[in-house]
């Protein structure tokens, strides 16, 4: 029973940390201890922001920048904004369509709260970003989660949206290139969801593309909106700077959507965080506008690590790892692993045991699963280079060995 004298309010009580995030600070804290710890966990490039965006960030301080901006973001980066939209995903926005967040992750959190009434339900496929459920109900929503299986390529299929809506879906939330999957959705798989949205009007739909240039093979990335144009009104593009231009710390993020919900939206930034910051506003404008080669290299390492990742996890017994089409993630089955005992005498039981057990036996730090909504499964990120890669491989395969059958 939760008291009023209790600091921490009763709503808390629905959410859950961010099993990302935690997973990085544990691999922190054994480092700190001075454990040599090899971290797939990373959910962002280990890149450097590209100098000539870093230098732009710099001159904004310089000349100014360091000030309150408009709460929607500065006109300057909201009409770059419109330029990419047009330019790289062929979307006619208006700037007034546009709202600049300290990241996406609050533009996604402020459009929860300010379109959910209590008890609308909110569709996400499961693998799942680990923050949407938990930002749905701490926003007084209720997760609609639609298991995606591996066979399905991790991917929402059209029936199974039709299933799964019901009179109080109010979003579905869309991610492609997929966290934790890499899963990519083709051009006929979108325009198949876009048919059956199209017959429930009372369902809006969040495509987040913060993945969106890092994309590999064949895989081309669509938005849903080039298709389905009609689906304009009740769409909200979700996509930021953080991935495609390494830079998670600088928090721009932003969402394109129908002016009604971009005001709503925006009214809870300016009763919350009042606006992102100034410089980085400039820098993501800069980062927008400029060359855009960094984005096409990054990709292309990735893509190698990919190819170098997915090989050396091929020959460890265990595992079974579909290649990703895009983002920076292996999302393998350890179905493989679980049954088998360790040297302590532990039988592994869940994807959760597997991450105890490479952490200790292997010092890999992974992500389990569970916290994506799909068992038995553990997420690698291969944002490391390939030595860190062969590193953790070379060590994974050793502690593997050692498992009784
Ligand atoms: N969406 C997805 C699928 C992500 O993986 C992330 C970050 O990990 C975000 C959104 C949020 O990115 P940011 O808040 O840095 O813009």
């Amino acid at each position: 029973m939760h008291s009023s004298s209790e600091l921490v309010a009763a709503r808390l009580a629905v959410v859950k940390p961010s099993a990302s995030i935690a997973a990085k600070a544990r691999v922190d804290a054994l480092r700190a201890a001075g454990r040599d710890i090899i971290d797939f966990t990373t959910g962002e490039p280990d890149f450097a922001t590209p100098a000539h965006i870093v230098d732009a960030g710099v001159r904004a301080l310089q000349s100014g920048h360091t000030r309150y901006t408009a709460s929607a973001g500065t006109l300057a980066l909201r009409q770059a904004i419109v330029r990419k939209l047009q330019r790289e995903n062929a979307l006619a926005y208006d700037a007034s369509e546009v709202v600049v967040g300290s990241g996406a992750k609050p533009i996604i959190f402020n459009a929860f709260m300010a379109s959910l009434n209590p008890g609308d339900e909110v569709i996400i496929p499961a693998p799942y970003w680990v923050s949407y459920p938990e930002m749905v109900l701490l926003n007084g929503g209720r997760p609609e989660i639609v298991e995606c299986t591996i066979d399905d390529g991790f991917k929402l299929s059209a029936r199974a949206l039709a299933q799964a809506i019901g009179p109080r879906t109010k979003w579905l939330v869309l991610n492609s290139p997929n966290n934790p999957t890499g899963a990519v959705y083709s051009e006929g798989e979108l325009r198949a969801l876009g048919e059956v949205l199209m017959q429930h009007p009372q369902v809006h739909v969040m495509v987040d593309e913060i993945y969106e240039h890092f994309v590999y093979g064949q895989a081309r990335h669509v938005s849903l909106l080039q298709l389905c144009p009609q689906l304009r009104s009740r769409t909200l593009v979700i996509n930021g700077c953080s991935k495609t231009y390494a830079m998670t710390g600088w928090r721009i993020g932003y969402g394109a959507g129908p002016a009604q919900l971009i005001r709503a939206i925006t009214l809870l930034i300016t009763q919350s965080t009042t606006c992102a910051t100034a410089a980085a506003q400039a820098a993501a404008a800069f980062a927008l506008d400029g060359p855009q080669d960094s984005v096409a290299a990054a990709t292309r390492i990735y893509e190698q690590r990919r190819d170098h990742m997915l090989r050396r996890l091929a020959a460890i017994d265990g595992f079974d790892c579909p290649a990703p089409d895009g983002a920076f993630y292996l999302f393998a089955s350890v179905a493989g692993l679980i049954g088998r005992t360790t040297r302590q005498g532990q039988r592994l039981q869940s994807d959760l045991d597997v991450t105890d057990f490479l952490r200790e036996q292997a010092g890999v730090v992974v992500v389990d699963g569970t916290s994506y909504g799909m068992s038995p499964f553990i997420r690698f990120s291969f944002a490391s280079c390939l030595q860190e890669i062969d590193r953790g491989c070379d060590a994974i395969a050793a502690a593997v060995a050692q498992l009784a059958p």
